[in-house]
C-alpha cells in the first residue's frame, strides 16, 4: 500500500523534532447527521495515516453539539464504516461528553471580561456584524458587568430563557477584517432532547467554541480540518489562549486545513444525499451508486482501493477534483490478482450443440485466475446446451474484426471444444431465441489441439447446472454538466439510466456465494454479491468494467 506523504507530515515531523510535542495525537470528528461519504474518507485516512506513520494515536470524535439533527443510526453507521475501511480509533468520545467542562470554559471567559451575555436576536446580530468592507456594531448589552454576565449565564443555562431570547458571546472586535472575531456567538439556547443528553442542557456550544476545547480536552496534537476552517483558525487560537489551555495542559493543539476531495459527477453535500434518500430517488444511503462509503461498500469497492485511491489524491492546501474513474482504476488493481474469475452470463442467448450426446455433462479444467495461478483451478461443466452472451452472436459475420461467434464461424468456448453455428430459431419479432451449432471433439481444451485457429474465444454456461442471477449495472447518478443543464438543480440533472437490470446466469461454483464476496466476471467487469440474493436467485451488482471508460 502506499505510504502517506504530504505537507501535514513535514509539520508533525518538525513539531517532534524540536520537541514541541512527544507523540501525535489526531481526532476524525464527524458530525452525527450524516452517513459517511468518499470525502470524509480523505479525513479519516489523513488522520488515521498520519498518526499511524508516528506511532501516534486517532480519536473518533462525535461531534454532537448541534443536537437537532443527530441521530443515533448515524452514529451506528459512522462507527461500523470506520472498521470496515480498517481504522480502529484509540478512543471513541462524544463532543456533548465534555458540555460540562465546555462551560467552565465559558465562565472563565466571562470572569475575564471575555464573554457577555447578549439579548439581541439572531437578525439583529447578523445586522449588526457588519459586512466584508464595513465594521461591524458593538452590541448595546456588550459591556454588561462580569456580574450580570455571571448570572445571566447561569439562568441560560437553568433554562430561564427561550430558545433565542439570549446568547453568550465572545468580546473580541466588532472592527476586526476576519468577519469570525466579530465577538462570534459561544452558546445559543435550544429546549430540546439531546440524542445522548436528553434535557439536561438546554444551552448549546457553537462550533468555534466547542471545537478546539475538546481538542485540547483529549490532548490533539494536530487538529486538521478541510480548508474552509481557514478563516476560523484565529478564532480556534484565540479559544485555546484564553481558556489558557497550555498552562492548565502542558501542551495545546494547532489547526490545520487541508483541500477537500471533489470527484467529477458526484455530489457529496450531505443536504443533497439526504434528499436523494428521502425523495425515494435511491433505495436508500446504502444504495450502490451513492458515493457514501456503505453505498460504494455495496457497490463492490474495497477498503484498500478506497485507502488507495484517496492516498494517490494527495494532498495539498487546495481543494480538488479527481476523475470518478480513477477510484475504478484503484478497484481493478486491488482486486486483478486476487478475485476468482467465473463464467457469468449477463445477456444470455442459450446454444444447442447438437451432435453432443444428450445427457451427458462433462467437467472441465478451469483455472481461477489466469493472471496468479496460486488461486488454483476448478472443474466446469460442459454439456449439449449452453449459455452464451446474446452479443457474442450475430447471423452474418460482419468483417474480419469480429472475433466471436456467427453462422459458419468457428469459435472456442473458452477452456472447453471449437463450436461452430449452424442455424438459429426466431420469435415472431425476428429476435433470435436459439442457435444450434455443432461441436468438434478433438478440440478438448489442454489436449493440444492446433490444428486450426478459431474466430476467438468466448465464454459461456453450461445451461443445466447455471444459476439464475440478477445483474445491476449502474451509471453515474448525475448526467454529465452540459450548457443545457449547468444551471438545474441537482435533482432536476439526474440520470434516468443510472441503474439497468440484467437477468442471467452464473456458474454453479458460485452456489455458495455471500454478501460482499467480489469476483471478476470473465470479460465483463468486476462484481460483488449483493444482500438481495435470495436461494432462487443470486444478486451481483457491477463494481466497474475491466478497463477504463475514461474518455480523452
Ligand atoms: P457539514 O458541513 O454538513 O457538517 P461536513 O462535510 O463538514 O458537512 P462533517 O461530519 O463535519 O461533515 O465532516 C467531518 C470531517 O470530514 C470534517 O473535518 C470535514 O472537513 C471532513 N470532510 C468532509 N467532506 C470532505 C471532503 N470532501 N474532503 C475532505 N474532507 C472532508
Ligand atoms: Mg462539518
Amino acid at each position: 500500500m502506499a505510504e502517506i506523504n504530504n505537507f501535514i507530515k513535514t509539520i508533525m515531523q518538525q513539531d517532534l523534532d524540536s520537541g514541541a510535542i512527544d507523540s501525535i495525537i489526531t481526532r476524525f470528528p464527524p458530525e452525527p447527521n450524516a452517513y459517511l461519504h468518499i470525502g470524509h474518507a480523505r479525513a479519516i485516512i489523513t488522520n488515521f495515516e498520519l498518526a499511524k506513520a508516528f506511532n501516534g494515536k486517532t480519536n473518533l470524535r462525535f461531534d454532537d453539539t448541534n443536537p437537532a439533527k443527530e441521530d443515533q443510526e448515524f452514529v451506528d453507521g459512522i462507527i461500523s464504516d470506520l472498521a470496515w475501511l480498517g481504522y480502529n480509533p484509540a478512543n471513541v468520545f462524544y463532543g456533548s461528553d465534555y458540555f460540562e467542562k465546555t462551560y467552565e470554559k465559558a465562565i472563565m471567559l466571562i470572569k475575564k471580561g471575555l464573554a457577555y451575555v447578549d439579548d439581541l436576536t439572531q437578525e439583529e446580530i447578523s445586522k449588526y456584524r457588519g459586512t466584508l468592507n464595513e465594521p461591524g456594531k458593538n452590541s448595546p448589552y456588550r459591556d454588561r458587568s462580569v456580574e450580570e454576565n455571571l448570572k445571566l449565564f447561569e439562568e441560560m443555562k437553568n433554562g430561564k430563557y427561550k430558545d433565542g431570547e439570549k446568547t453568550l458571546r465572545a468580546k473580541i472586535d466588532m472592527s476586526s477584517p476576519n468577519i469570525n472575531m466579530r465577538d462570534p456567538v459561544m452558546y445559543r439556547i435550544l429546549h430540546i432532547n439531546h440524542h445522548r443528553q436528553g434535557t439536561k442542557w438546554c444551552i448549546f456550544p457553537m462550533y468555534d467554541f466547542a471545537h478546539p476545547l475538546q481538542d485540547s480536552f483529549e490532548g490533539i496534537t494536530h487538529s486538521l480540518c478541510s480548508l474552509e476552517y481557514d478563516n476560523h483558525r484565529v478564532l480556534y487560537d484565540w479559544v485555546v489562549e484564553n481558556c489558557e489551555i497550555e498552562k492548565e495542559y502542558g501542551k495545546r493543539p494547532h489547526q490545520i486545513e487541508f483541500g477537500r476531495l471533489n470527484i467529477t459527477n458526484t455530489i457529496m453535500s450531505k443536504r443533497y444525499l439526504r434528499a436523494l434518500v428521502d425523495s425515494k430517488k435511491v433505495s436508500g444511503y446504502d444504495d450502490p451508486r451513492m458515493p457514501t462509503l456503505c453505498g460504494l461498500r455495496r457497490r463492490g469497492f474495497t477498503a484498500d482501493s478506497i485507502r488507495n485511491f484517496i492516498l494517490s489524491t494527495g494532498l495539498s492546501r487546495v481543494n480538488s477534483t479527481v476523475e470518478a474513474d480513477s477510484l475504478d482504476e484503484a478497484l481493478r488493481d486491488d482486486l486483478k490478482l486476487k478475485t476468482l474469475r467465473p463464467n457469468a452470463i449477463i445477456d444470455p442467448i442459450k446454444v444447442i450443440i447438437d451432435n453432443y450426446p444428450e445427457g451427458k455433462v462433462e467437467y472441465l479444467d478451469c483455472p481461477n485466475n489466469q493472471e496468479n495461478e496460486e488461486l488454483g483451478s476448478r472443474k466446469i461443466a460442459f454439456s449439449r446446451e449452453v449459455y452464451i452472451e446474446r452479443e457474442d452472436f450475430i447471423e452474418q459475420k460482419p468483417n474480419k474484426k469480429w472475433k466471436r461467434l456467427a453462422l459458419d464461424v468457428e469459435v472456442r468456448l473458452m477452456h472447453a471444444y471449437f463450436i461452430k453455428a449452424v442455424s438459429v430459431e426466431k420469435d415472431e419479432l425476428g429476435n433470435i431465441t436459439l442457435i444450434h451449432a455443432t461441436y468438434d471433439p478433438e478440440t478438448r481444451s489442454g489436449s493440444g489441439f492446433d490444428l486450426r485457429k478459431p474466430n476467438g474465444n468466448i465464454h459461456f454456461v453450461e445451461a443445466s447446472t447455471a444459476i439464475k442471477a440478477e445483474f445491476r449495472l449502474f451509471e453515474p447518478l448525475l448526467l454529465d454538466e452540459t450548457e443545457e443543464n449547468k444551471d438545474l438543480d441537482f435533482m432536476d440533472r439526474l440520470n434516468p439510466n443510472s441503474i439497468t437490470i440484467k437477468e442471467g446466469f452464473v456458474e454453479e461454483s458460485l452456489k455458495d456465494t455471500k454478501e460482499l464476496d467480489h469476483y471478476q466476471f470473465i470479460r465483463n467487469g468486476y462484481y460483488v454479491t449483493d444482500k438481495d440474493s435470495t436461494n432462487e436467485k443470486l444478486v451481483f451488482n457491477r463494481t466497474c468494467g475491466l478497463k477504463s471508460s475514461f474518455k480523452l
